[in-house]
């Protein structure tokens, strides 16, 4: 009898649980939060108000482990919209051209990708779900966590036993300290904020422009020293659009009006501006700014066995980047993959596992910390990348506007199709004029 005890149930608690249903006998997630009856955001989810897109290694990912989730996100008004071809994207070098390059997102709301994540995650009665459970610290030593103490709707302290204890806390997780409670080494952790901030609002898309809308993306141009103003319009599900405004200290988009239609009127196209000025605002203005890039290193410490950590626990890069739930689920299905090599739950495999999930969000770590790293180099940490030259950077984008080959490359990377990140070795003039040759239409 193998008993797992999943620590939050968002986007990588119910997948892991999914998972994990597998190959333990009893899984039980505990949730913080009371899940809504319906697609709406919840308390325990402040990120839920903004724009959530799921790319494509994600959304394929998703797809293995629970058939049949990405023609049910169509089917309840999720869209998807081809990479460069159904997208208009000003980069810094100007517009790209709309290719096929393969590469696609999948936009809906945060809340439906949840409600229907969550509702074929937890099907066969497999996985219990104790909701408005907090978890508040495990139990064992720093050789063994043997469970979880927990506190049901704020009552008195209970102990559960477990054979395996994963942490899907999220980004506030807490596992470093609990796990220093038992007496295990610190877990190294590197923080790295460019002060991106976001506002957020949904509108109500006119008559006429509701289906097809390509997904738009404005992004900073030249830099200053940190990360200029930018924008994206995603269609959403029931005839709606999310529109983000990104700035950065001194340069913070507004969350009120008038300032957000000003903020959009200013940026490198007024596009964004002109498609909202003729929808309908449904709802407030919502702003975010926690969008630092944060890695817990667990598989730097040694960790006790019976434990793991997963999804934004592990690592949470800046939100701009789209990445978080697609590292979760790619986490949640190498997950799956090692459990089946390894026979089942293995309390004593558990470190070599967290490794393996390290290894899943590192692509992507890379990417944004490369990126970031730009902004913010007191906080690089030792070891990282290197930011990309801007020349480099400049000379790709410029050179991926126009070559389907290299966009395909681009975009391939940046939808985490393809694990390699682009790193500064691979962007030299040779090789870009080399990959732009190989396009059957330059
Ligand atoms: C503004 C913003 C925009 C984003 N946009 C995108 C995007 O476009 N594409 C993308 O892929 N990703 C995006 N992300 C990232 C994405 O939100 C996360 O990567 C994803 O939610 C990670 O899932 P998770 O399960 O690890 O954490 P969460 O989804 O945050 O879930 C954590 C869960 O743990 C529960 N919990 C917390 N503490 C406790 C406790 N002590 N006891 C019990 N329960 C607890 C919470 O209630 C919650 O249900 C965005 C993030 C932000 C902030």
């Amino acid at each position: 009898m193998t008993a797992a005890v999943v620590l939050g149930g968002g986007f990588a608690g119910v997948l892991a649980a999914a998972v994990l249903a597998r190959h333990a006998d009893e899984v039980v997630v505990v949730e913080g939060d009371r899940y809504p009856s319906g697609p709406s955001p919840r308390r325990g989810l402040p990120q839920a108000h903004h724009s959530h897109v799921l790319v494509t290694g994600g959304a394929r990912a998703l797809e293995e482990l629970l058939p049949g989730t990405l023609p049910t996100l169509y089917a309840r008004g999720a869209h998807r919209r081809g990479l460069t071809g159904d997208a208009l994207i000003l980069s810094a070098e100007g517009w790209f051209g709309r290719h096929d390059t393969g590469a696609y997102l999948v936009s809906c709301t945060r809340a439906l990708l949840d409600q229907v994540i969550r509702g074929r995650a937890l099907a066969g009665g497999r996985v219990t779900v104790w909701q408005r459970t907090r978890a508040l610290g495990l139990t064992g030593d720093a050789a063994r966590v043997t469970g979880v103490t927990i506190s049901r709707a704020g009552g008195p302290p209970e102990t559960v036993e477990a054979d395996l204890v994963v942490d899907a806390t999220g980004r506030r997780s807490q596992a470093p300290a609990w796990l220093a409670g038992l007496g295990v080494p610190e877990v190294p952790e590197a923080v790295v904020a460019s002060g991106l901030a976001y506002a957020t609002r949904i509108y109500r898309a006119p008559a006429g422009l509701a289906a097809g809308m390509p997904a738009i993306m404005i992004h900073p141009g030249a830099t200053d020293g940190r990360p200029g103003r930018g924008a994206t319009l995603f269609p959403i599900e029931d005839e709606r659009w999310v529109v983000t405004l990104t700035g950065t200290r001194g340069g913070e988009p507004p969350a009120r009006e008038p300032g957000f239609a000003a903020f959009a009127r200013g940026l490198r196209s007024p596009i964004v501006a002109v498609l909202t000025a003729a929808a309908t605002p449904l709802g407030g203005i919502r702003p975010y700014r926690d969008t630092a890039n944060r890695r817990r290193f667990f598989e730097r410490t040694p960790l006790p066995e019976g434990f793991l950590a997963i999804g934004d626990a592990v690592v949470a890069v800046n939100p701009v980047y789209s990445h978080g739930m697609s590292i979760a689920a790619l986490g949640a299905l190498r997950l799956d993959r090692e459990l089946t090599r390894h026979g089942g739950v293995k309390p004593a495999r558990t470190p070599e596992l967290q490794s393996a999930l390290a290894e899943v969000a590192d692509p992507s770590w890379r990417m944004a910390v490369a990126q970031d790293g730009r902004y913010a180099p007191e906080d690089a940490p030792p070891g990282e990348p290197a930011a990309v030259p801007r020349r480099a950077r400049s000379l790709l984008s410029r050179a991926a506007l126009t070559s389907p080959a290299l966009a395909t490359r681009l975009f391939h990377a940046q939808t985490l199709i393809t694990p390699a990140a682009i790193t500064p070795a691979a962007i030299t003039p040779a090789a870009i004029t080399s990959a732009a040759g190989q396009d059957p239409t330059p």
